[in-house]
């Protein structure tokens, strides 16, 4: 009985080590090496994550964001980056960005795109790395601390096995990604410029978890854009409305964008008008989005504003959405005009066949290391973001950062053990992207 009884624990405990090595399977031996060098790094990792999150930088703290830079550019260096340091104009405002490259001229280029700002000023009431368990809080840890740290995770770990020698990568970190300077044309060159000497390019926002807690990764992300509604009317006795007078502008403002609302609507767009001014006298101030406007009960308005965003899929989309709105402003009802203009900001990260390839190679990395298949996140599901200014010139992905809930509000907090993760799938990805 005694003999059976161990020979049951020893098949149990075969069994038991099999399952475990299961997620192993799928990985060469190299690939295994790899994985253990990235669980080798964790604790540094979850160290320099706490640093660089007691560091307040805020987009406009710039001395705050060029301390982050500092202290991640040291890590690049030690692992053999050529690292610089890019100003921005002084009339800008903003702290400039930190790029790493290294040519070893073999296999795929590719641009790993991270963010050292955060939305926190240094007059924020939210604390800094506040650890409670398994999670963290505090300024950043999500958006997207978590993820540079993942990056640098991988890259530490792909040198420790002799991985990152022949690669070809650009690490670009901005200072400014949650409040872009403006021009964008300016602030967004050099990303620009890496995107179109790449073959790939690769985001670290946050890890989206879908449905039952699944990785998500991000094939699309929706352009923004502006519009400006202009319409006038008559001034006129409140009487006359109905007849010879006209409608007015506020009456047919109301009409344009009810139409909008009723005639533009498809999958993947919208578009919010988010201020409107009407009356017989009204200015808007765009630095200040606000404005004022005098009307009179018994008069006429002649004249409304109205400022609205419009998030798109693609650019087929974008045109095909003005031109519907165009016509609709040109239906004028009587004694009115209206004119309608946008302003692009962000251009669209399009879903292509290329970053669902991206995404395929991903979610294979994933998976051979047990930590699951990965989903395409749909566009809509994330506002707009950096990697949207590289997205047009190469394949792209999103959303390989570490998980956690709250971005942008004083509950922003991270699982930690999601750094290694998500450290896990990038060596894996990159190892075999650049081999
Ligand atoms: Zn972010």
């Amino acid at each position: 009985m005694m003999r059976r009884a161990v020979l049951v624990l020893v098949l149990v405990l075969a069994a038991l080590a099999g399952a475990c090595n299961a997620a192993a399977a799928d990985l060469s031996p190299a690939e295994q090496r790899l994985v253990a060098a990235v669980q080798a790094e964790s604790a540094d990792a979850l160290l320099l994550l706490e640093r660089s999150v007691n560091i307040n930088s805020g987009t406009m703290n710039a001395a705050g964001v060029r301390e982050v830079g500092a202290l991640f550019r040291r890590q690049l260096d030690q692992l053999g980056f050529h690292t610089r340091w890019i100003d921005m104009p002084a009339a800008m405002q903003r702290a400039g960005h930190l790029l790493a490259t290294r040519d070893g001229g073999q296999g795929k280029r590719v641009l790993l795109l991270g963010h050292l700002d955060t939305v926190f000023e240094p007059d924020s009431p939210v604390q800094k790395w506040d650890r409670q368990g398994a999670r963290v809080r505090g300024q950043g840890v999500n958006d997207m601390k978590g993820g540079d740290v993942a990056l640098i995770q991988a890259l530490r770990a792909l040198a420790r096995v002799g991985a990152l020698e022949h690669s070809r990568l650009a690490v670009l970190l901005t200072g400014d990604e949650e409040h872009a300077g403006d021009p964008k044309s300016v602030s967004r060159r050099d990303m620009v410029e890496l995107a179109k000497a790449s073959d790939v390019a690769l985001a670290f926002e946050g890890t989206v978890l879908g449905p039952g807690g699944r990785a998500t990764g991000t094939v699309g992300r929706r352009a923004t854009s502006e519009f400006t509604l202009d319409v006038k009317g008559r001034q006129a006795h409140s009487a006359g409305i109905f007849g010879a007078a006209g409608y007015g502008a506020v009456y047919e403002a109301a009409r344009i964008l009810d139409g909008f609302r009723q005639q533009v609507v498809e999958p993947g767009l919208t578009f919010n008008p988010g201020v409107i001014l009407g009356g017989t006298d009204i200015g808007y101030d765009p630095a200040q989005s606000r404005g004022s406007a005098f009307g009179k009960t018994n008069v006429i308005a002649n004249a409304v504003t109205v400022k609205g965003d419009l998030r798109y899929l693609d650019d087929a989309q974008r045109d095909r959405a003005r031109a519907r709105m165009r016509a609709i402003a040109a239906q004028s009802l009587p004694g009115t005009s209206a004119s309608i203009t946008f302003d692009d900001s962000y251009p669209p990260m399009a879903v292509t066949a290329g970053n669902l390839a991206l995404l395929a190679l991903y979610s294979q990395a994933s998976a051979d290391a047990g930590l699951g298949e990965i989903d395409a996140l749909p566009a809509e599901a994330r506002g707009a973001g950096d990697i949207q200014f590289a997205a047009p010139y190469v394949d792209s992905l999103d959303g390989l950062g570490a998980s956690g809930r709250g971005a942008h509000s004083p509950g922003e907090e991270l699982e930690l053990a999601s750094v290694e993760r998500a450290a896990i799938r990038t060596a894996l990805l990159l190892y075999r992207l650049t081999r």
